[in-house]
């Protein structure tokens, strides 16, 4: 069996993004694969301990996919200050490798910034790596290549639990399950009433429901006392941030002087964004093209704004409102990089002051020992595409990596497997839940 069939077979996703299925990636002829080890996101952790006790299977992955799509050359990204996960990836590239060390900025693991890094080339605007022959996988990805190439599904996450959690650390859970039992695992909470961000501060979601589960995108999950500023900050109604935006932004365009994408090139420019939102009823639509390219990094409202505005989320707004009125920006100005970009860099320590996390940037090491939980409620969509079909029933019995989900025929998407053994409890549009 191929390659591409058996990560297919495997559910493999992108493990450190929206979850684009893999399979895809391996069946494409490409220059250049490159492997994101760069992990920019504040506190987390989780790739660099990932690529210090399991170099070997990502070098397998990362080598079977270099094979597979004919390239002629590979890319490791990984931050020049990892100098322990440098040596021990170092020790095993192969000649048609090369190691691309990164600086410690956010966001250098974005992939428009490490191909450009890498290979010197300028993703098209609204495009992807493939559209100039690059594929990126993040090291986890291809940790779940390597297995995949075994016939090994996915059915476990490695995280990174940190913040106000009494054990930080990295450890493997299964695929589905709860907050409560990935903090209980994390040693407990310090504080008792706190917020949790899924996915990091700066691009995931915050939520404050122990009952979330784990998926196969799942990076970090962040703990923070519920009085904290980035806690407050978040838990704003969204009609707030926009009232806000509208009466208190003076246009001084700190936001697009920092933005990653405007320094790379790109038309993004959210003072402009801001902007529109001025010349709008709050709550209306917002319609603005300079959003169209944001990669939602959040860079520009908890770094750039010297007001503490929320140019991100007009941009989010914008883009969801053109998206549903069906108008789409297409920059026609050739991309070229800002003169200024490597001075506007944001160093993470620089970000981790200003976002007040400066007690919490502690290391999470590798635990081995895994987590076992007596049930899971696997989401049928954990990916880029179609959400995957149920095909098992209530009170059925399954074994661990057994399909539970398929993607529709000839759709985007991929499969779902139990990540327990045991009997179905329920099954429904959004999930299945299995108890041991
Ligand atoms: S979130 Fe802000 S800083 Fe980041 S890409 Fe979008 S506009 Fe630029
Ligand atoms: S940085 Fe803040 S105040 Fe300045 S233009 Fe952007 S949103 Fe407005």
């Amino acid at each position: 069996m191929r390659l591409q069939e058996k990560i297919f077979n495997a559910g493999v996703v992108g493990a450190g993004g929206a979850g684009f299925p893999a399979h895809i990636k391996a069946k494409s002829k490409v220059e250049f694969v490159l492997a994101n080890g760069a992990e920019c996101e504040p506190l987390i952790h989780k790739d660099y301990e990932l690529m210090l006790h399991f170099p070997k299977e990502i070098l397998s992955g990362f080598d079977l996919l270099i094979e597979s799509t004919s390239a002629k050359k590979g890319y490791f990204g990984i931050k020049e200050k990892n100098t322990k996960a440098i040596s021990a990836i170092g020790k095993l590239l192969n000649g048609k490798t090369e190691l691309t060390k990164l600086g410690d900025f956010y966001p250098s693991g974005d992939e428009f910034e490490l191909v450009y890094e890498a290979t010197g080339r300028l993703i098209p605007p609204a495009g992807i790596p493939l559209d100039i022959g690059c594929v990126v996988n993040n090291v986890e990805t291809l940790y779940n290549i390597a297995l995949a190439e075994k016939n090994i599904p996915v059915t476990k996450k490695f995280i990174c639990v940190a913040g106000a959690v009494k054990k930080p650390a990295s450890f493997f859970v299964s695929v589905g399950t709860s907050l409560k039992d990935v903090l209980e695992f994390a040693g407990g909470t310090k504080v008792n009433e706190f917020g949790i961000f899924v996915g990091g501060v700066m691009m995931g979601h915050l939520t404050f429901n122990l009952n979330e589960v784990v998926t196969k995108t799942t990076a970090g999950i962040i703990v923070l006392p519920i009085d904290h500023y980035l806690i407050k900050r978040k838990n704003q109604p969204e009609q707030n941030w926009h009232r806000i935006g509208k009466s208190a932004c003076d246009q001084c365009s700190y936001c697009t002087e920092f933005c990653p994408r405007y320094l790379l090139g790109y038309q993004v420019e959210p003072h402009k964004v801001m902007r529109s939102l001025g010349f709008t009823k709050t709550g209306t639509s917002v319609w603005n093209q300079m959003a169209e390219l944001c990669c939602s990094c959040g860079l520009c409202t908890l770094y750039a704004c010297p007001e503490d505005l929320y140019p991100k989320e007009a941009c989010d707004k914008a883009k969801f409102e053109m998206r549903e009125a069906g108008i789409k920006f297409i920059q026609q100005k050739e991309v070229k990089v800002h003169p200024i970009k490597d001075g506007r860099r944001v160093p993470l320590p620089q970000l981790i002051m200003k976002l007040k996390l400066q007690d919490y940037d502690v290391e999470a090491p590798f635990n081995s020992k895994e987590l076992s939980v007596a049930k899971v409620r696997i989401p049928l969509q954990q990916h880029l595409g179609k959400s995957a079909q149920a095909i098992v029933k209530k009170g059925e019995s399954v074994t661990k990596g057994q399909i539970i989900g398929k993607v529709p025929d000839g759709e985007l998407g991929a499969n779902i497997h139990s990540s327990i053994s045991g009997k179905v409890k329920e099954v429904t549009a959004e999930s299945i839940s299995i108890e041991a």
